[in-house]
This record gives structure tokens, C-alpha cells and sequence, in this order.
């Protein structure tokens, strides 16, 4: 493949990357988002916003991550791998590189409060975790049932001040709380800011996530130039749930010629089973959350529910960004089951030191499913640490150590 000119990836006026993305939402939400469509391209791109973001990642997340030689995976596997540590940012993720632009942006917009939706806890408490920096008042919505069954995170966010409102309509999960948090934005237009976490959502949401999240790949360049003497790796590696990190990661690469950018989709029990949230593998196009995208629905249209023992992957959609680099062939994005995943992440952990998020492990199970030379320069992005699948990863180590479960390349020390 030959070296192309870069040409950055910008959505349509309207939202669109090709036929996927736009703004499909109710009438009682054109202003508010509107309001934002009109002033964030214009505000984000200020010499006094850019300043304060990158004083506040650098000083308060962390920034820039490493981008670290995995010298004893690299010899396992016969590639020259690198981790991009998004794993040692402030709060244990990529997703405060989100949180802090758009809660800067908020800022300049004049908005005094901040709302969002949290299923899992990551995003909630990045959120309140920003919004006490700000002094800003912060509003999250989650499903009871998830408040239960996250209950840590519940504890975080209101020692970090947030007020957490359980949603117990419908199936009382993320997607009642989504409903809930946009009742709540109807109802406060003027001094409300509404903080999505992913690239998600109707225009200008998608764009405003990648854009933020693009840090990650920027940093890889000129990380890689001092490292390799290049500014572009053969491979990059990321896990797809709304897919920010993956966004981000890919985002200086995309339509280079030279680097193959690989999504990995949570398949659950399997892609063929009913247990999957596979979106791009076996969904079909369809609107979800104001966006026109890949999803996973039934013959009448109806959002079906989806299974991975990731929550961060648990999302029946997946940006349309990402919809259209798999349409294009710009990327291409392959199932991770459950099992994969987690053998990825006892893999990671023994041979590196390194223990990664559920999600970012269905990434490092890629290794196994891509074509690759001898050699070639991969970048995996490790979105995440593991500290908050501890339950998950223990009840399997004790069944590996019982003899329940497979325990193949598992040395006992
Ligand atoms: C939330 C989360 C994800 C999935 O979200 P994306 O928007 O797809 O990046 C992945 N990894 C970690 C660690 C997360 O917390």
C-alpha cells in the first residue's frame, strides 16, 4: 500500500458519515441540541478552551499517557507491540478525556448544571468526578437495578457530590436512563448541559466524542515517530461499545494506506448466539438514541436485548462513525466472546504485569484473530484497568484453579 495524503475524518453538516449518524430526535429537543450544534465547532476550536484542555489533561489526567513497548508479549507473539495506556489516566480510563472537554465546553456555553446517564457506573462517575473540579452540580441517571447491582460506583459519585437518581421505569437499565436524563433536558433547556459518554447519540454528539478522544491517536504519533521513526503502525487495535476509544485511537490513521485499523465487538456467548452485542457483525441498519447506525433489532424494529460480560460493551448500537469505516473497509470489526476475553486478560496479566479492563481485553484478544507479518508494529489501545472487574476475574481464577475451567498457559508460581 502506498503512504496517502491525511485528510481529516469531519462528519456532514447534517451529521452524516456517508449514510450513517444525523439528528433523529423529538421535536421537544431541536433547540437544546441546536443550541449545541451552532456553538461547538466554534467554541472548542478557541485558543482559551484548547489552553485549559490541555493544561487540565496533562496536569489533572495525566496526559500523555505511555505509549509502552509489551516487550514479553511481543516475543510471545512474534510482533512488535505497544500499549497505549489509557489505563493509567485519572479515574482508570479513557473516558475522562470526554468528560473534561465537554464539561469545559458546558462551561463556555454558560450552562450551570451537568446531566448524564451511567449504566455500569464509568461514565456517572467520571462525570462527578469533573464536576466537583468545576464546581458544577451534577445530575445522574441510572436504572435501579444498576445502582444495585453497582453500588461502589453509586458511593463514588455521591462522595464526589453528584446526586444519583435511580430510574425504576421500564427495565429500570441504561436505556431508561437515557429516557430519563432527556425528559430532564426538555424540561431544563436553558441551563443544562446533557454530557454523553460515547460517540453516540444525535449530531453533533458523535463528532464532539471522537474529536475529544482523538487525543489518544495524536499522542501515539509523535510517541511512535520517537520510538520506531514512524509516525504510522502496521495495526491498531481497539474495543468497540459506543466506541470513543476506538475512535480516538483510530483517528489519525484512518484512510492512511498503510495502517489496518481492528475494532473489536463484544460477542458474548458467541456472535451466532442470542447472547451478543455483535452490532456491526449482526445488527442491520436502523436509529438508536437519535442516530441513524448499525444495531441489534428484531424483524419489527425493536432494540433486542444484548448480552457481554464486559458492561462497557453492553450496548446494543455502536457510533456511526464506526458503521461507516466498516461500510467503507476503512476498518474492519471482528466478535471477542466473553471466554476470549477474559483468557486475553489472564494472558496480559501474566505476561506483562498489566491487569486490563474487560473491555480493553477484548482488544488484546485480537492478537489472536488478525493477520499480521513478523515484526509489524502494533498498537493496541488498553482503554481501561481491571480494578473494577476484580469479582468477575476471581470467580473465574477460582474456577481455573479447581480444575472447572481451562487454565491452558495458566503457571502456577
Ligand atoms: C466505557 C468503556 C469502554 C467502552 O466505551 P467506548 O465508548 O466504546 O470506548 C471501553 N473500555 C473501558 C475501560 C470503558 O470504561
Amino acid at each position: 500500500m502506498t503512504k496517502k495524503e491525511k485528510t481529516e475524518i469531519n462528519p456532514d453538516n447534517r451529521g452524516f458519515y456517508g449514510q450513517y449518524g444525523g439528528s433523529y430526535i423529538p421535536e421537544l429537543l431541536w433547540a437544546n441540541v441546536e443550541e449545541l450544534r451552532t456553538r461547538y465547532s466554534p467554541i472548542m476550536s478557541e485558543k482559551s478552551y484548547t489552553d485549559e484542555l490541555d493544561r487540565l489533561l496533562r496536569d489533572y489526567a495525566g496526559r500523555p499517557t505511555p505509549l509502552y513497548h509489551a516487550a514479553n508479549l511481543s516475543r510471545k507473539t512474534g510482533a512488535k507491540i505497544y500499549l497505549k495506556r489509557e489505563d493509567l489516566c485519572h479515574t482508570g480510563s479513557h473516558k475522562l478525556n470526554n468528560v473534561l472537554g465537554q464539561a469545559l465546553l458546558a462551561v463556555k456555553m454558560g450552562k450551570k448544571q451537568i446531566i448524564a446517564e451511567t449504566g455500569a457506573g464509568q461514565h456517572g462517575v467520571a462525570t462527578a468526578t469533573v464536576c466537583a473540579l468545576m464546581n458544577l452540580p451534577c445530575t445522574i441517571f441510572m436504572g435501579e437495578k444498576d445502582t444495585l447491582r453497582q453500588k461502589l460506583n453509586v458511593t463514588r459519585m455521591e462522595m464526589l457530590g453528584a446526586t444519583v437518581v435511580p430510574v425504576s421505569s421500564g427495565s429500570k437499565t441504561l436505556k431508561d436512563a437515557t429516557n430519563e436524563a432527556i425528559r430532564h433536558w426538555i424540561n431544563n433547556p436553558d441551563d443544562t448541559y446533557y454530557l454523553i459518554g460515547s460517540t453516540i447519540g444525535p449530531h453533533p454528539y458523535p463528532d464532539i466524542v471522537t474529536k475529544l478522544q482523538s487525543v489518544i491517536s495524536r499522542e501515539t504519533i509523535t510517541q511512535l515517530r520517537e520510538k520506531e521513526g514512524r509516525d504510522e503502525p502496521d495495526h491498531v487495535l481497539a474495543c468497540v461499545g459506543g466506541g470513543s476509544n476506538a475512535a480516538g485511537a483510530f483517528f489519525g490513521f484512518i484512510g492512511n494506506g498503510i495502517t489496518r485499523l481492528t475494532g473489536a465487538e463484544a460477542a458474548g456467548e458467541g456472535a451466532d448466539s442470542k447472547k451478543t452485542a455483535a452490532s456491526i457483525n449482526k445488527g442491520s441498519m436502523g436509529i438508536i438514541h437519535g442516530s441513524k447506525t448499525m444495531l441489534l433489532q428484531n424483524k419489527d424494529g425493536q432494540v433486542t436485548e444484548t448480552h457481554s460480560i464486559s458492561a462497557g460493551l453492553d450496548y446494543p448500537g455502536i457510533g456511526p462513525l464506526h458503521a461507516w469505516l466498516s461500510k467503507e473497509g476503512l476498518a474492519q470489526y471482528l466478535p471477542v466472546s466473553d471466554e476470549e476475553a477474559i483468557e486475553a486478560a489472564f494472558d496480559l496479566t501474566e505476561t506483562e504485569g498489566i491487569i486490563p479492563a474487560l473491555e480493553s481485553a477484548h482488544a488484546v484478544a485480537l492478537l489472536d484473530k488478525i493477520d499480521f507479518k513478523p515484526g509489524a508494529v502494533i498498537v493496541i489501545c488498553l482503554s481501561g484497568r481491571g480494578d473494577k472487574d476484580m469479582e468477575t476475574y476471581s470467580n473465574y481464577f477460582e474456577g481455573r484453579s479447581r480444575g472447572i475451567l481451562p487454565a491452558d498457559n495458566h503457571q502456577a508460581t
